[in-house]
């Protein structure tokens, strides 16, 4: 798709598709900047295997201190890897643990720094952030600064009543404390049906709620962690750790392949937990 019309888009073919309702839920990925390797998208993930697989001694310097660098800087250590871990000082506690845990693992790990992936030298992943396709704003959708289309509370964009987004390219004011993360694309992508589907019933469709309730790292060598979350995704004091924490995070990533599949075979199976 390469643009959005009124009642029709563009494939990247040229041709153009009618629609009634149109659900924009075209997530997140790398800018177009050189700034090293990354594992946004399978191809990019591919280019840095092989460029493992042709340096197989070489250390690895990962850019960014969030889930995506902690959980790459945890396989590639369980991998045999020397790995160095630059960031910008983290503000989450569960961040800090993981930290330390990767610490013990071996990975050095240099804090308060930032840095550009770009100037450093040998085998560098950027893993600073993510950021949105252009397509909403080339297409003259209203977006915020970032580029995310912007909804209202029934993920509908205003001036647009035919077209709802949901997931990483999406912003809405409310909930405020909305990240962008599977564990949110999801609940936004089932609750944009639900309003398509009261729509076709001559009603409205609710407001959008979520809650979160976890937030799982794989550390790499069958250890996680689960840190639990209040509604609104601040940390509760609670987290497990350990081989367990590695289990339940394995777990969680198999249920959200089922949750999709079980909600294919039986439309409205899925729920997720209210806001804050
Ligand atoms: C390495 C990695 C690990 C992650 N781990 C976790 C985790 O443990 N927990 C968690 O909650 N989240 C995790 N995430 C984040 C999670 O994957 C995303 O938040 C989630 O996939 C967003 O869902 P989405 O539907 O908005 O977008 P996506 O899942 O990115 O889907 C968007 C789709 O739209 C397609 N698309 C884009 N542009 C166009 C276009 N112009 N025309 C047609 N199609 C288009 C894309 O190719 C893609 O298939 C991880 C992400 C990465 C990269």
């Amino acid at each position: 798709m390469t643009k959005i019309g009124d009642d029709q888009i563009q494939l990247a073919s040229g041709e153009n598709l009618p629609y009634d309702t149109l659900v924009y839920a075209v997530g997140s990925g790398a800018s177009n900047e050189n700034r090293g390797y990354r594992v946004v998208s399978e191809p990019e993930a591919e280019r840095l295997r092989a460029a493992l697989a042709e340096a197989p001694d070489a250390p690895v310097t990962i850019v960014g201190a969030g889930l995506t660098g902690v959980e790459l800087a945890g396989a590639l250590r369980e991998a045999g890897r020397a790995v160095k871990l630059v960031s910008t000082a983290p503000n989450r506690r569960a961040i800090r643990a993981h930290l330390r845990f990767l610490a013990k693992q071996g990975v050095e790990i240099e804090l308060g720094r930032r840095v550009d992936p770009a100037e450093l030298d040998g085998l560098v992943v950027d893993t600073t952030g993510f950021t949105v396709p252009g397509l909403a704003a080339d297409s003259g959708l209203p977006v915020d600064e970032f580029g995310r289309l912007l909804v209202d509370e029934r993920l509908t964009v205003s001036g647009h009543p035919n077209i709802l987004g949901a997931g990483d390219a999406v912003h809405l004011e409310s909930p405020s404390y909305l990240r962008a993360a599977c564990a949110t694309a999801l609940p936004m992508g089932a609750h944009a049906a639900d309003v398509i589907t009261a729509r076709r019933q001559g009603k409205p469709g609710e407001a959008f709620g979520m809650g979160y309730v976890l937030q799982c790292t794989d550390l790499g060598s069958g250890r996680g962690r689960v840190q639990f979350l209040h509604p609104d995704d601040t940390e509760r004091a609670i987290a497990i750790d350990g081989r367990a924490g590695g289990l339940v995070k394995e777990t969680i990533c198999r249920m959200s392949v089922r949750w999709l599949t079980q909600e294919r075979e039986r439309a409205g199976r899925y729920s997720w937990p209210a806001g804050a």
